[in-house]
Order: structure tokens, then C-alpha cells, then sequence
């Protein structure tokens, strides 16, 4: 009974995000759905992300989260359109989050939206948002055996971006295995290795978002 009920969400859930999709192909925008668990740096790339890009892209952002407006007024100062969800208590995005703060913000004047979803390596993988890429950040730190534990994550996500390379050298983690495992379950699975302290990689990580968008 359990299984028919998920089945059920998950498909209501699957129509808004069409729905959601509809509405940003018609204003031209390319949506991201950034995902990684708590701490791995998704607002950190975020920052880095909208300084790359400034002058070439015009993004805007959606921050999810538990609660708080942290991370939404460290995005407010950087200049770009910005808004809060506050799930109260959900673990996760759902399409129907999104559509309802859609009207918040001036999409047909962006390039690119990108949804920072709540941080959590679990079920932000099983709800689209009406997204055109998911990506997801892993921070080194985190340690190499998270893609055989949370596979569905890995196998979701066209992107993973590796975070925090500047700490290598102090942990005993083996970067290699988790591009591996990673491949392994997702064999076309774009990777990036950055460091969101030093900026080091990122320019490849927003060269080839440009990329995207003028496809
Ligand atoms: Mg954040
Ligand atoms: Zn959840």
C-alpha cells in the first residue's frame, strides 16, 4: 500500500514539474537543480557561480531550506534576483514548491535559474523540479564511500561537481574511488573538481554552463 502511495506523489509531482518546464522554456531559461548534503558548499559554488558568470549570463536563484534566510541574503548581496523557500520541515524540493514562487521572480529576463535544493543526498534525487540538468556537489571531506551509499543521487545527476580539492592533502580520501564509483553508476556523469575557498576550477564549471545555455 505504502509503495502505491509514493507512486502516486511522485506522479503529481512529475505533471507540475512538466507544467514547471513549460514555463521556463517559454521565457528561455536554463534551470539547474543543485543538490549535495548539508555543507558541502552549494551556496559557496552559488557565490562563486554568479561572479563567473557576471556580465555574460543573467541568472537568478531559488534557495531551498528547512529554515532561515541565510543563505538567500548571501545570494541578495551579490546583486542577482533571489528567492526563499522555506519548507518547514521537508527534506526536500517538490515541483509544486517551485511553481508557487515562480511569479517571485523576472524569469523571462534570465539565462539561467538555479534551484539550490534542501541539503540532503537522499530524496532531492526522486523529485523533479521541472529542472533541465540536476547537479550535484560533493565536498571531498564528505568522504569516497558516498556514491555506493547513496547511489540513486549519483545516478540521477548529469553533473557532479567535486568541492573543497583544496582540503585533499589533509584528508585520507581517495578522490579517484569516488570519480570511479561514480562513473560506475552513472558512465556519462560530468565531473568537476573545484575549490569554492580558492576558486580554483570553477571557470571550467561556468565555461561549460555557458555552454549549455547556448545550445
Ligand atoms: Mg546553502
Ligand atoms: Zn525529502
Amino acid at each position: 500500500m505504502k509503495v502505491k502511495v509514493v507512486t502516486r506523489i511522485l506522479e503529481a509531482n512529475d505533471r507540475i514539474a512538466e507544467e514547471n518546464m513549460r514555463r521556463f522554456r517559454e521565457a528561455g531559461v536554463y534551470v539547474v537543480n543543485l543538490m549535495g548534503a548539508p555543507g558541502a558548499g552549494k551556496t559557496t559554488l552559488l557565490e562563486r557561480t554568479i561572479l563567473g558568470l557576471k556580465g555574460s549570463l543573467r541568472i537568478g536563484v531559488i534557495e531551498g531550506d528547512i529554515a532561515g534566510t541565510d543563505d538567500a541574503e548571501r545570494i541578495n548581496n551579490t546583486g542577482v534576483p533571489v528567492v526563499q523557500i522555506n519548507t518547514g520541515g521537508a527534506c526536500h524540493l517538490d515541483a509544486n514548491m517551485i511553481s508557487e514562487v515562480l511569479p517571485d521572480l523576472p524569469l523571462s529576463e534570465l539565462d539561467i535559474l538555479v534551484i539550490e535544493n534542501v541539503g540532503n543526498l537522499v530524496c532531492p534525487a526522486e523529485f523533479r523540479v521541472g529542472e533541465d540538468v540536476k547537479v550535484m556537489l560533493l565536498s571531498v571531506t564528505e568522504g569516497h564511500d558516498k556514491p555506493l551509499k547513496y547511489p540513486l543521487m549519483f545516478r540521477e545527476s548529469s553533473v557532479m561537481i567535486l568541492n573543497k580539492i583544496d582540503l585533499l592533502k589533509h584528508l585520507d580520501v581517495d578522490m579517484n574511488k569516488i570519480k570511479r564509483d561514480a562513473l560506475s553508476l552513472n558512465p556519462s556523469m560530468k565531473i568537476f573538481e573545484v575549490s569554492g575557498k580558492t576558486g580554483e576550477g570553477i571557470d571550467r564549471w561556468t565555461e561549460w554552463l555557458k555552454g549549455q545555455r547556448s545550445q
